[in-house]
């Protein structure tokens, strides 16, 4: 069996530089030129998994198929590469504490003191190896969270130091992003930053193999033989990453710059012929050349911090690149939204997108968002909490039931149209116990999602606690609200449409998580396609 090849990327001077865009379009490219790869993302928080964060703090929280709670960064993976992530693709501190301290519990370390070093760094070592167990990758790129210098990626970094010793340079190599800031009243490049970063990693014990310079502006051959001279790296691994207007342009410019090639020499592995990016380009192409443009209204309450809808703003891309439109998303704080003033706020919008969350804060406004959309007819697609406030809304104003709500914002509601799953009920603790991940859903011909779709079958993520109330199935089925995807194990309700309506749906699940570049989400698709059509 050949080795599994190990990439490592760390950054330096400052965080959101796009280590996960980097990750993501170096393995795009890798992938294109016949390598089997997967891409990792150690986080360095404590808690176990981000499914607990508020998307204030680190964005939104991407769900895997196999119902893992993970880094947004997954996305970017599964986006750019199109192959699933999994439990083993995202580690953070907390869980790798859990595992140690539950070892030293049963007794497994055998009366030995347990230490950062060698316990937290062999468990660290182990979960990076077990993203290729029984050799499923050739290459596994691992992301390290944070910024090279801070105390909690430590550990990480040392993890990695010692990989570096035991496998060889031939089979694990470094890639280091960092940032060099141009200085207007000068007019110069500033390179000292990144100076300072990699000696950081050296004093932590490792010398970066390939320097990625993010930049607002070309640099100059004399600025990288600088970089290359005092970082100690070879000038061809000296690569500029210059600000784009996708980050999809990204693999491309990295194929320009020959990231791919330097990687593969480094590892001691063919470079084959050319990557095939035909599908690539051709998505970028619609994306620069679009024929239409409308506005989206993505109706939410966490919108003054759009990485909370990360996917979903993703997923919009992709859907207006097939329909070669420009989609404008009007982020929409569901607060700022009533009965009174929704004809204003939503009256030059093509489309509504009522987002998912939790609990009682902005969700009169996306009640009133859906109630806009279904009397004006205007496309609304609702995702998870969104699809239950256009059931709420119905649930009201057409079937007249007063006070209906869901029982995760008015537990006496005399009309629960959705409420906590039986499942559910017993369930305590708030980490990873969701109903989370995928499951199958059947879907009804005579539809608007069957239409988008081309199947009656196929298997969505979820993410949810509260579900639609079957007691209330007839009243709304016989009223023009239809349940038109189901799950055939449990009979719970996936998809809801309304009859008399140009595009309504709302999804119990979460499409957003699985739209890709070469495979955008059919429901965006739809969606999307039914904007342009109301435009006209
Ligand atoms: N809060 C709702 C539930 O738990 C919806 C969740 C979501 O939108 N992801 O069912």
């Amino acid at each position: 069996m050949k080795d599994v090849k190990y990439i490592f990327i760390t950054g330096g001077v400052t965080s959101s530089l796009g280590k996960g865009t980097l990750a993501a379009s170096l393995a795009k490219l890798l992938q294109a030129r016949g390598y089997s790869v997967t891409i990792q993302k150690l986080d360095p928080y404590i808690n176990v998994d981000p499914g607990t964060l508020n998307p204030y703090e680190h964005g939104e929280c991407y769900v895997t198929l196999d119902g893992a709670e993970t880094d947004l960064d997954l996305g970017h993976y599964e986006r750019f590469l199109n192959v699933p992530t999994g439990k083993v693709n995202n580690v953070t501190t907390g869980k790798i504490y859990q595992t140690v301290i539950e070892k030293e519990r049963k007794g497994d370390y055998l009366g030995k003191t347990v230490q950062i070093i060698p316990h937290i760094t062999d468990e660290i070592k182990r979960r990076i190896k077990l993203v290729s167990a029984g050799n499923k990758f050739e290459i596994v790129l691992t992301e390290i969270g944070g910024t090279v210098g801070d105390i909690e990626s430590l550990p990480y970094i040392e993890a990695v130091r010692q990989l570096k010793w035991e496998l060889g340079a031939q089979n694990c190599i470094v890639i280091h992003l960092t940032l060099v800031p141009y200085l207007a009243a000068t007019g110069e490049s500033k390179t000292k930053p990144t100076q300072h970063s990699v000696k950081t990693l050296l004093e932590e014990g490792i010398q970066p193999d390939i320097l990625v310079l993010r930049t607002e502006r070309n640099l100059n051959a004399g600025i990288k033989r600088k970089v290359a001279l005092f970082c100690n790296v070879e000038e061809k691994a000296v690569v500029e990453s210059v600000n784009v207007s996708t980050i999809y342009e990204v693999p491309i410019k990295m194929l320009d710059e020959k990231l791919d090639q330097t990687v593969l020499t480094k590892l001691g592995l063919p470079i084959g012929e050319a990557p095939d990016l035909t599908n690539w380009r051709e998505f970028l192409k619609r994306l620069k050349n679009p024929k239409h443009s409308i506005k989206i209204g993505l109706v939410g309450k966490y919108v003054e911090l759009p990485d909370a809808y990360k996917s979903i703003s993703e997923s919009l891309i992709h859907s207006g690149s097939t329909n070669e439109c420009k989609i404008n998303i009007d982020y929409i704080q569901s607060e700022d939204i009533n009965e009174t003033n929704m004809n204003e706020r939503l009256g030059n919008l093509d489309g509504i997108l009522v987002a998912p969350g939790f609990g009682a804060r902005g969700i009169d406004g996306k009640i009133a968002a859906a109630k806009y959309a279904r009397e004006n007819n205007v496309p609304f697609l609702g995702i998870c909490l969104g699809m239950q406030c256009a059931v709420i809304e119905f649930a009201r104003n057409v079937l007249n039931l007063t006070g209906a709500h869901s029982t995760e914002i008015d537990h006496k509601t005399a009309y629960p149209v959705i409420d906590l799953m039986e499942e559910q009920k017993s369930v305590t603790d708030k980490g990873g116990t969701m109903r989370l991940g995928g499951y199958k859903c059947v879907i009804s011909k005579n539809s608007k999602s069957y239409a988008a779709y081309g199947k009656t079958e196929t298997v969505e993520r979820h993410r949810h606690r509260y579900e639609f109330n079957d007691k209330y199935l007839d009243q709304f089925r016989d009223n023009g609200m239809i349940p038109v995807g189901i799950n055939p194990d449990s009979g719970l309700v996936e998809i809801m449409e309304l009859t008399d309506h140009k595009w309504f749906v709302g999804v119990q699940f979460h499409p957003e998580y699985s739209s890709t570049v070469i495979n955008p989400h059919p429901l965006f698709v739809q969606f999307i396609k039914a904007c342009i059509n109301r435009k006209g």
